[in-house]
């Protein structure tokens, strides 16, 4: 259904109108769940650094890329405090406009701020040592998800990581009419993964959060 190319336009307009109405804040980031902001960071932190390090295979600590950054709430508390430069990506100017004061003297290591939707993307090849993409792969479609993969694969330095952390339904394909998006089973994610030729280097599933959201999944790709 999402890949019929009429609907496609509009899959994309309404979500970027009804981010525009979100409020610049780690609530409206969450959807009003800021409340588990904290343990999102710690379970991503504890997963990063199972990869990070000097040395033969250890993924550096150069330069990482977080797509769909809302007002970069992952760049402060995880990227930021762990790599030398962050650049952020998101489809919404006023979140990434107040990027800018809300990661405060740390902004100063930001690189790029990118106001594009990530379908529309093309990072520079061989500059990342991570790109984390969370809560936003649902406002892709099958096709976008697939070539955006594919051209973060060449965006990555030696021994880097594409990281997606992101909610999972128990079966098939949950639109979202609200938001304009949509929520795939582990399965199909999985799928997608393989069709842009990225391997699962490693799986988990963030732990503690509310019992009545989405299960949220984070792999680690390359
Ligand atoms: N990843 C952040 C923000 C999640 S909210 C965090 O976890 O805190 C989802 C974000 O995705 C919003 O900032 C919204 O503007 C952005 N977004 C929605 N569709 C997008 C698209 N097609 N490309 C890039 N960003 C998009």
């Amino acid at each position: 259904m999402m890949d019929i190319a009429e609907n496609e336009t509009r899959f994309y307009s309404n979500a970027e109108h009804y981010w525009k109405e979100v409020p610049p804040t780690v609530d409206g980031m969450l959807g009003g769940y800021g409340s588990i902001s904290n343990i999102d960071i710690n379970g991503s932190k504890a997963f990063l650094n199972k990869f990070l390090g000097e040395g033969e295979g250890k993924t550096g600590k150069t330069c990482a890329l977080d797509c769909g950054a809302g007002i970069g709430r992952i760049s402060k508390r995880l990227l930021l405090p762990l790599f030398s430069t962050v650049d952020l990506v998101d489809v919404t100017q006023e979140f990434l406009d107040k990027a800018k004061s809300y990661l405060g003297e740390d902004s100063k290591r930001v690189g790029h701020y990118f106001c594009k939707g990530l379908q529309d993307l093309e990072p520079e090849s061989n500059r990342y040592d991570v790109i984390w993409i969370q809560w936003v792969i649902g406002h892709l479609t099958d096709e976008h998800l697939v070539s955006f993969l594919q051209r973060c694969q060449r965006a990555l330095r030696p021994s880097g990581l594409v990281v997606i952390k992101d909610n999972v339904s128990y079966e098939g394909v949950v639109p979202d009419e609200v938001d304009s998006s949509v929520c795939r089973d582990l399965d199909i994610l999985h799928s997608l993964v393989q069709r842009a030729g990225l391997s699962i280097v490693h799986q988990e599933m963030q732990g503690d959060f509310p019992k009545e959201i989405f299960q949220v999944h984070t792999l680690a790709l390359r």
